[in-house]
């Protein structure tokens, strides 16, 4: 890899939970990163940054911008060649889907892809894309060839009622797929995480990855988990993913980027032997017929099309080319969980 550490790179989303290990990995590069926020006066949010970029050779720099105020990311571009594109709402509880998801990821992705058409220096562009733009459900795998998700599969079950989440970030992949297709000055790579574990640079990221793993240790998972296959990944791997997709030649199209076909229970399984005598660790597989009847109430996210489709039935990836191609070599989910979970009891976020 040929990095040229004279030119900037851009990183939207920087304040975010998976942008955060990428930057950390440009700034020891030696690279400036150009960080548009929405608030660069917010100290409380930056100060992870900054503790990164203080003792590292590369720095950072922020600007201000917004996804939904188009042209808010020219400035910040100008001079670089690379534009890492990871900025949108990752939360699964939402009052309003078109609101707080898709515009966000769909306006957003063609405002800074546009930015990037009249930024003459840009030559590459890492869009954060998501396997919820390759599958919405569970149950999708019965229409897959081969019954394993691969790059060729899009997302054709989600929609603003059901998995909008998974939804926004179909739209905003194949809107980043349109508007590169209609030019050839840079060229798009995707990285396609499942769900991402392992700890934040901030270990308070409001990243819907804590809700998930807080609540095996907050007492809310405490009578057992549903049967929900999915696929994890170390945000430590996505943030590598990234810098390759970026600096490496070769690196094209979509990158399913997931270090383990698994479920709830194993992830729940891979806390006990460390957490299970302390903390509520979930320790038995709730049946269907029970989350059906109750989940709904339990949770406005597991609607009963929901978990039709997707508990007891697994989720299977192929993450050959991430491999292969870009050269990811997978930690083991067992340190990621680990490792996560002890980040949020060293930072007290479970009430005793
Ligand atoms: P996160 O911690 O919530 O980060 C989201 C980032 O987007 C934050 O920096 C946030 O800025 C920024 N953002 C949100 N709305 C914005 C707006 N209107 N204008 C400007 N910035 C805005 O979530 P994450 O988990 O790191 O997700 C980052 C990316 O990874 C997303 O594209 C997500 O879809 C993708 N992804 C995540 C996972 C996962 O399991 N975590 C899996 C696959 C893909 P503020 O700090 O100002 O809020």
């Amino acid at each position: 890899m040929n990095i040229d550490k004279g030119i900037p790179i851009l990183v939207t989303g920087a304040t975010g939970y998976v942008a955060g290990w990428l930057v950390k990995r440009l700034v020891e590069e030696g690279l400036t990163v150009h960080a548009p926020v929405r608030d660069p006066g917010d100290a409380g949010k930056l100060q992870y940054l900054n503790e990164i970029a203080a003792s590292a050779p590369g720095k950072i720099r922020y600007f201000k911008a917004d996804l939904l105020q188009p042209g808010s990311y020219e400035q910040a571009m100008t001079g670089c060649q690379t534009v890492f594109h990871t900025a949108s709402p990752f939360r699964i509880d939402v009052k309003d889907a078109q609101k707080e998801l898709i515009e966000p990821a769909q306006l957003g992705t063609r405002n800074v892809l546009e930015t990037a058409n009249r930024t003459p220096s840009v030559t590459r562009v890492v869009l954060t894309s998501s396997c919820a733009a390759i599958a919405g459900d569970n149950a999708d795998l019965d229409n897959t060839p081969g019954r394993i998700f691969t790059e060729e599969v899009w997302n054709t079950s989600s929609s603003l009622v059901h998995q909008p989440y998974s939804y926004s970030k179909t739209l905003a992949e194949r809107e980043a797929w349109k508007i590169a297709g209609s030019q050839n000055r840079w060229r798009l790579v995707t990285i396609n995480p499942s769900l991402v574990i392992g700890p934040g640079i901030n270990p308070n990221g409001t990243s819907e990855s804590f809700n998930i793993i807080r609540q095996f240790g907050d007492g809310t998972m405490k009578i057992g988990v549903p049967n929900l296959g999915l696929g994890v990944v170390d945000v430590r791997d996505v943030a590598e993913a990234h810098f390759r997709a970026a600096f490496n030649p070769e690196a094209n199209g979509r990158n399913i980027t997931s270090g383990h076909n698994t479920s709830l229970p194993e992830l729940a399984a891979a806390l006990l032997e460390r957490y299970g005598k302390d903390y509520p660790i979930p320790r038995r597989t709730l049946p269907k017929w029970l989350v059906w009847w109750v989940g709904p109430i339990a949770n406005k996210a597991l609607t009963r099309k929901m978990v039709s489709l997707n508990i007891g039935r697994p989720w299977i990836a192929d993450n050959s080319r991430s491999r292969n191609e870009l050269g990811i070599h997978y930690r083991p989910l067992a340190d990621s969980m680990n490792e996560f979970f002890q980040q949020l009891v060293e930072t007290g976020q479970f009430a005793k």
